[in-house]
C-alpha cells in the first residue's frame, strides 16, 4: 500500500476526520506537492536538535487531532532563531494548547523550516454533493477572505484548465509582478493544481483539502500549511 492509503486508513481506523499537518504534508510529498521540511519533536530538547538540523530560522507548530486551526490556539510560533528561542517556544505552545483545550491530545510539536515571506496563494478542494471534487485557486489573505477573488474548476483538470484558474483571478497582475512584488513562478502553481487534482480524484474519501498558504517564489513554490478532511 502506498503512503497516502496507509495514512488515510489509519485515520479512519482511529475515527479521525481531520488529518494532522504531518500526515497531510506526507501525502503532499507523495503527490509531488512541495512542502516545507519538517520533523515532529516530542521534547523541547528534541525540538532544538531538529532546529539545528533544519537550519534557522524555524517555525514551531502544535500537532493535535483536537486543534484544527493552530494559530487560534496560540499554536504557531514563527521566526525562531536559536536553540534557546526554540525551547522557550516549545513550552509556550504546549501551555497555550492546554489553555485552549485542556483535554486536547498532543502528538508533538512540529519543527519546520521557515519559508521566506512572498506572495501567498491558496489551493483548495471541496467535494461538492452535485459536481464531486472541485478545485479552488486564489491569492492568500484578504483576496480570498474579503474579496472572494477565486476561481473554481471541477476535477479532474487539464493543464489548460489549471492555467485558466491562475490567470482567471482579478489579482492575476500581482502574480505577474507589480512594482516591488516580483513575478511568481506560474508553472510551479499550475503543477500544484494538477497534483492536487490527481490526489482528490485518487481519493474520493477526501472531502476537503486546503493548502493555505503556499508561498509563491520567482522560482518554485512551497506549501507552508496543509489541511485534509475526510468524509
Ligand atoms: P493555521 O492555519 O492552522 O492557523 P498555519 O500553519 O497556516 O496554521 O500557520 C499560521 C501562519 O503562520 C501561516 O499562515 C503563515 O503565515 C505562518 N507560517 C506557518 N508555517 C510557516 C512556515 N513554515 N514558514 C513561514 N511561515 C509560516
Ligand atoms: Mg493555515
Amino acid at each position: 500500500m502506498n503512503e497516502t492509503s496507509k495514512i488515510i486508513c489509519q485515520a479512519q481506523k482511529e475515527g479521525r476526520k481531520a488529518l494532522l499537518e504531518t500526515e497531510a504534508k506526507a501525502i503532499c510529498m507523495e503527490y509531488a506537492i512541495p512542502v516545507t521540511k519538517f520533523k515532529l519533536a516530542k521534547t523541547a530538547g528534541e525540538a532544538a536538535e531538529f532546529a539545528d538540523q533544519l537550519g534557522y530560522p524555524v517555525v514551531l507548530k502544535i500537532v493535535s487531532p483536537d486543534i484544527i486551526h493552530k494559530s487560534d490556539a496560540g499554536g504557531v510560533m514563527v521566526n525562531l532563531k536559536s536553540q534557546a528561542e526554540v525551547q522557550d517556544a516549545y513550552g509556550k505552545i504546549l501551555e497555550n494548547a492546554k489553555k485552549y483545550k485542556a483535554t486536547a491530545k498532543i502528538a508533538g510539536v512540529l519543527v519546520q523550516e521557515m519559508a521566506p515571506p512572498s506572495t501567498e496563494v491558496i489551493v483548495g478542494a471541496i467535494k461538492d454533493p452535485q459536481f464531486g471534487q472541485t478545485l479552488m485557486f486564489g491569492l492568500g489573505g484578504v483576496f480570498v477572505e474579503i474579496l472572494k477573488d477565486v476561481t473554481f474548476r471541477i476535477a479532474p483538470i487539464t493543464r489548460g484548465d489549471a492555467e485558466e484558474m491562475v490567470t482567471g483571478i482579478k489579482a492575476y497582475p500581482l502574480l505577474k509582478g507589480y512594482r516591488n512584488t516580483p513575478p511568481s513562478d506560474i508553472d510551479a502553481i499550475i503543477n500544484i493544481l494538477l497534483c492536487t487534482s490527481k490526489l482528490v480524484m485518487d481519493y474520493p474519501e477526501i472531502s476537503e483539502l486546503d493548502l493555505n498558504p503556499i508561498m509563491a517564489y520567482e522560482k518554485g513554490a512551497k506549501t507552508v500549511d496543509a489541511r485534509i478532511i475526510l468524509e
